[in-house]
């Protein structure tokens, strides 16, 4: 029989689970405390728990762990890990200083299924979904066990490996476990889920009501242009997936936040930022416009400065609010899926023959 682990659970289903064993209610949140503010990464460690419940909790439970397997740090401070998973693969997450803030980037999924074609994690296309405990996982590594305001970050963004609604139990049941008291204790307004445009599943996270922050990669003000470069368009077009946005519930100053990559001569014109004014009319939101960071094999280039300037222009002077991120951690491959590329590239280089 597989065990289950115990850091893909929430707080009821273990109680659940214990009820089974004719436990009380507390045990779970005993449980609780040892899996995610203690990071205990056994259950022989719950001391407090009787002996022969921790006996019976082990033929069935388990907590699992990442491996950090290498970490990197940009010269701007970005830092990048790479973990290893139960079954062999490989993940990123990031950490990203920007003023007084320090956002962990996570990864959702080992590969991706979106096929972006500005995007590295596209190329290897899905290899498969991260379960809720691989994705907190990423979270608890920044975490000190035990001193539960002693972390290193401030916010939390679902942007790096993967298409979050893509894998939307474990994204959900990721956010939950995030946010919850028994659980990380993060509030929700410092958690970001961005997403490429799955506007059906959208619409049910949305029901979901976690109450963190959305965004969405825009990229196009055309159809034309979005489907060529991002093909989940051809299923949900633009009006589709704005409507979808429009409808999405927020809180009294929540925005949507609209990310947009600048491609040279693709996206980056006057007209375009003209079609996005219009696009995102009557939107409680911002848009984050960001200089394509280039990247071996892509036939994409990032844009002059000047043109990204006048983008911005345009848009601020028509009422949208908006900013320029520059990429971050240029200087080791921060872009999303990169360093796994590079982990894989050099393996290819590396492997022996035969
Ligand atoms: S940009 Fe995001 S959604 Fe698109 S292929 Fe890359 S990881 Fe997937």
């Amino acid at each position: 029989m597989s065990l289950t682990d115990l850091r893909d659970l929430r707080r009821d289903e273990i109680a659940a689970f214990l009820a089974a064993q004719g436990e009380l209610d507390f045990r779970a949140r005993q449980v609780c405390q040892w899996v995610y503010k203690r990071q205990a990464t056994s259950v022989q460690q719950m001391t407090d728990l009787p002996e022969v419940l921790r006996q019976r909790l082990q033929k069935q439970m388990y907590v699992s762990t990442l491996s950090l397997l290498r970490r990197q740090r940009s010269e701007d401070g970005t830092e990048k890990l790479l973990f290893g998973v139960e079954d062999g693969n490989r993940i990123e997450t990031v950490l990203i200083p920007r003023g007084d803030k320090r956002t962990i980037c996570v990864s959702t999924q080992v590969g991706c299924a979106l096929g972006c074609r500005f995007c590295l994690t596209a190329q290897g296309g899905l290899v498969r979904s991260l379960r809720p405990a691989e994705i907190v996982g990423q979270v608890l590594h920044f975490q000190e066990p035990g001193r539960e305001p002693a972390r290193d970050f401030t916010n939390i963004v679902f942007m790096g490996m993967g298409e979050p609604l893509d894998n939307f139990r474990g994204t959900v049941q990721a956010v939950r476990i995030m946010t919850a008291d028994w659980g990380l204790g993060i509030s929700p307004r410092r958690i970001t889920v961005s997403t490429s445009g799955l506007a059906r599943r959208l619409e049910a996270f949305g029901r979901a009501d976690l109450k963190v922050n959305l965004a969405v990669s825009l990229n196009a003000t055309t159809d034309a242009v979005r489907s060529r470069i991002m093909p989940i368009n051809k299923a949900y077009p633009i009006d589709r997936l704005l409507q979808a946005c429009r409808d999405f519930p927020l809180a009294v100053r929540q925005r949507i936040t609209f990310e947009y990559v600048l491609l040279r001569d693709v996206n980056d014109s006057l007209a375009d930022a003209k079609r996005l004014v219009k696009l995102l009319h009557g939107l409680r939101c911002k848009v984050n416009l960001l200089p394509f960071n280039e990247i071996p094999e892509s036939p994409y280039r990032r844009p002059a400065d000047d043109t990204v300037q006048r983008f911005w222009t345009w848009l601020v002077e028509h009422g949208v609010s908006a900013s320029v991120r520059q990429s971050r951690g240029r200087d080791i491959s921060a872009a999303c899926g990169q360093l796994r590329y590079a982990e894989q590239s050099a393996a290819r280089l590396t492997a022996p023959e035969g």
